[in-house]
């Protein structure tokens, strides 16, 4: 049997198409203003669902169609064994990284969960970083590493991008001397570019050379939305080098951002040095078993990631023809010049039923990150951009 997404919420019991909408949409945008903590707007969130209204989310990043039909199914046959700790449920914790490191050609050894990739970034960071050995990141650049090493008082440097957003290695190399740790996030969130491999291997190498040598995470968590065939996983990098680890995530192309749960693959002896920092059974049992059926059907990722593609593309030649150039998109999201604040763009499309990302400093005054939802919802946020872009002034960005 084949589960609808209708269908897997009744299972469920979550009611009719009324509730199960408002259900939905509830869970997916409590869970982003949370994140991005944009002012006042959890009660403007609730004061539109309680009119009903129906807003498009394209501010998370998220996959607008949740897990694939496999995954599931098995999160509904798992849902029995919730009584069980992961490590003795029927899809355990033990399968789930046998199923990872047969991916990568690794061992299970190579492998350790986490509560989304989210746990894992935190804890490389509190492994490598400290007063006197700081992280160094790319800007504008994933800040969750940031948020962490702030919180244990690790020195943070910052490299700026290059004119077309990518992340700039060579003055990261030369600003890693006596760092902790350099954070590379491939594609970059907010800018949605990457670097070819090449330059990342290079990187790594010389990195390697320097004496103490730095530790290296590079952040996967929207790789297999790349489809430059110059990018692609760095794993085996992190397999052949010591301090070097890649996390990557369940939360995007496999759709289970809710369900939590990510991983990271590096050298046996590097992973012991983090693994003891995690949560104990930070993996839970439906989403092992989720995660095991969906690395077992690679042609729905690949379906996913053609739906993306060409959802992508339209979104992107709409800007183009009106005017607005995005970075080149490596993932699920754009980060478009709209050539005026962020802010003025965003309330504006919120107004109109369309929730776009939070600012980016320092390209809060210029740029808007969009993520890409399905096409019938890219359809309809695009004439509001229309709308949007043609009622606001060019200006404003001065
Ligand atoms: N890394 C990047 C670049 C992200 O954008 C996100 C979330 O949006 C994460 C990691 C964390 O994702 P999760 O904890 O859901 O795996």
């Amino acid at each position: 049997m084949s589960l609808s997404r209708r269908a897997f919420v009744r299972t469920l019991g979550l009611g009719g198409s009324g509730t199960l909408s408002a259900a939905l949409i509830a869970a997916r945008g409590r869970e982003a203003w949370a994140a991005e903590a944009l002012p006042g707007a959890f009660e403007d969130f609730e004061q539109q669902m309680s009119t009903g209204r129906n807003l498009i989310r394209i501010s998370s990043n998220e996959n607008p169609l949740g897990p694939g039909p496999a995954a599931r199914e098995a999160m509904l046959a798992a849902a029995i064994d919730s009584n069980r700790y992961p490590m003795n449920a029927h899809a355990s914790m033990k399968d789930l990284k046998a199923t990872i490191a047969r991916r990568y050609n690794a061992r299970p050894e190579n492998v350790i969960l986490g509560d989304g990739s989210s746990e894992l970034l935190t804890n490389v960071v509190r492994v490598f970083t400290s007063p006197n050995k700081p992280l160094l990141n790319g800007t504008p650049s994933y800040l969750d590493p940031e948020k962490t090493a702030n919180l244990i008082g690790s020195p943070i440097r910052h490299v700026p991008l290059t004119t077309d957003l990518k992340l700039d290695l060579n003055p990261m190399l030369a600003a890693a001397k006596d760092a902790g740790l350099i954070f590379l996030c491939y594609p970059n969130n907010p800018t949605a570019t990457a670097i070819p491999k090449s330059a990342v291997a290079d990187f790594v190498a010389a990195v390697r050379k320097m004496s103490p040598a730095p530790a290296i995470l590079i952040d996967e968590a929207y790789i297999d939305y790349a489809t430059n065939p110059t990018i692609g996983t760095n794993v085996d990098l992190a397999l052949a080098n010591p301090g070097v680890v890649v996390t990557r995530t369940f939360s995007k192309a496999f759709g289970m951002a809710g369900l939590r749960l990510g991983y990271a693959v590096g050298q046996a002896e590097t992973l012991k040095t983090i693994d003891p920092y995690g949560m104990p059974y930070n993996a839970n049992n439906m989403a092992i078993a989720a995660a095991i059926a969906s690395l077992n059907d690679p042609a729905h990722l690949d379906e996913e990631r053609k739906r993306n593609t060409a959802v992508r593309t339209f979104t992107i030649d709409w800007f183009e023809k009106a005017g607005y150039k995005a970075a080149d998109s490596q993932a699920n999201f754009i980060f478009v010049n709209i050539k005026r604040p962020s802010k003025v763009f965003r309330d504006m499309c919120l107004e109109n039923g369309v929730v776009v990302g939070r600012d980016f400093p320092p390209m809060e005054k210029t740029h808007a990150r969009i993520s890409i939802g399905t096409m019938a919802e890219m359809q309809k946020a695009v004439e509001v951009f229309g709308k949007v872009l043609s009622a606001t002034s060019a200006t404003a960005a001065i």
